[in-house]
């Protein structure tokens, strides 16, 4: 018989926990032991009838911390654990996927390193769905967890090879087993929780290869963890110097993953969701992407006869709308690539497993392949928001020059020659605009021109 909790502590505040990656906070500020254990038993509660929850973490130095209190809670409401330890994000949801039961993440992604967070997995591999993530807030909230008796609570066991399991797996579903690949990588893991994993696809691959960062570091002394140009800048000099075919970079779970070319030039996200759409699909085949994506990706569908679904942004609802729409690659402009023969999740290995697949194929350098994506200017940026949304997008939507709104997500303002998009975080008080054109002085006119309008 299980003995039934009420109530919570009262100085928890009552905004939402889970925000677009799960739960995000500074250990013993935000994510305190109480919260911790707490939702470890709500996340035992909602999946009750799962006897098994799968866990992993990223490198981070107070991953052994929360990683336990979670564990502790979900142990507590008697499931068991099995540890598969430090790992990508994308390698725990191939195993919750091939296991057929849930699992959490201990990791901030791409957060500065004093943060940690819990993120949720569906027993499909995917992303906790709002669906999940909004059952265990509420769980939580009310108290209505249970605590299993002495007799019922949960065991641990651990699978310390599965690294190997994970990078087979990439290896395989890209088509590069026993391929002997003759390229010269540098591959940079920022400390984080590919440190094993990439290098071992990559070596397996045959490529001759060289590790940057690879050291599993908690306080990512060597770069910042998020994969943009001016955080890579080591991986950046090291291939400029020559001698490479390509450099690789993951963020600190390794979900995500950018590319440098031979010549030691940052390929932007959105030309590599264009070159893998151009290259891995076919005629009446469905890519899916978020709203915020360029056109050059629009322009290799059309050229091919793919089709394009456009989603709100957020890599769950572009995983799922792949599933729902049987679409052959989804992917989002700041490196996450989702390809649904492996998994349907964004997963950094394998992407760039993909690539140097696609360079192989074709026989074309980095910069061969980026060379025949149509170039556009993209432009990301977050302003403070200062009134209602309502009031913004009224005077948003009475702007001078509008063709068109799309309002799949925010307000997509089409013009002559460019787009802006325009959407409130739903976690800050921000917003954030998108601009793109094929003409660099129109993204940057209507960066001014919307950014402008928004501070009235
Ligand atoms: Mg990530």
């Amino acid at each position: 018989m299980n003995m039934r909790l009420k109530g919570m502590a009262s100085d928890e505040k009552q905004t939402r926990l889970f925000g677009t990656n799960g739960i995000r906070g500074v250990p013993n500020l935000d994510l305190t032991q109480d919260l911790c254990i707490n939702i470890g038993l709500s996340i035992s509660e909602v999946f009750r009838k799962n006897s098994t929850v799968a866990m992993a973490r990223d490198t981070r130095k107070s991953g052994p911390f929360v990683f336990s209190l979670v564990s502790s809670g979900i142990l507590s409401g008697g499931r068991n654990i099995v540890d598969i330890g430090i790992l990508p994000t994308p390698a725990l949801q191939l195993y919750c996927r091939d296991n057929k039961i849930p699992g959490v993440m201990i990791t901030a992604s791409h957060n500065p390193p004093q943060y940690n967070g819990i993120k949720v997995i569906d027993p499909d591999g995917t992303e906790a769905s709002k669906e999940t993530e909004m059952s265990i807030e509420t769980v939580y909230r009310q108290g209505t967890y249970s605590r299993s008796e002495w007799h019922g609570t949960g065991t641990v066991w651990h699978e310390p090879d599965y690294y190997r399991t994970y990078a087979d797996s990439v290896l395989g579903s890209a088509g590069l087993r026993n391929r002997h690949l003759k390229y010269n990588v540098v591959f940079d893991a920022g400390n984080g929780a590919s440190y094993l994993t990439t290098p071992l696809m990559l070596q397996e691959a045959g490529v001759r290869l060289v590790t940057l960062n690879c050291n599993p570091d908690g306080r990512f002394s060597s770069r910042n963890s998020e994969p943009k140009p001016e955080n890579l800048k080591d991986l950046r000099t090291v291939i400029s110097a020559g001698g490479y075919d390509i450099g690789i970079a993951h963020d600190g779970d390794a979900d995500r993953c950018v590319f440098f070319d031979e010549n030691g030039n940052y390929a932007d996200g959105n030309v590599i969701l264009a070159i893998f759409a151009r290259y891995l699909c076919h005629k009446g085949d469905t890519v899916v992407t978020p709203v915020s994506t360029s056109d050059a990706l629009q322009d290799v569908c059309d050229e091919r006869e793919i089709r394009l679904v456009r989603t709100v942004v957020g890599a769950p609802v572009v995983a799922r709308t792949l599933r729902t729409v049987k679409g052959s690659l989804g992917g989002e402009e700041n490196g996450g690539i989702i390809y649904p023969r492996h998994q349907y999740c964004r997963d950094g290995a394998m992407s760039a497993a993909l690539m140097l697949s696609i360079m192989h194929d074709s026989g074309k350098s980095l910069s061969d392949l980026i060379s025949e994506i149509p170039h556009y200017t993209t432009i990301k940026e977050s302003v403070e928001r200062k009134a209602d949304w309502n009031v913004i997008s009224s005077r948003l939507e009475s702007a001078s020059g509008i063709v068109k709104i799309d309002r799949t997500d925010g307000l997509k303002i089409f013009e002559k020659d460019g787009w802006a998009l325009i959407r409130p975080s739903g976690t800050e008080p921000i917003i954030r605009i998108y601009t793109s054109s094929r003409i660099s002085d129109v993204a940057e006119r209507l960066l001014k021109k919307y950014r402008k309008i928004i501070a009235g």
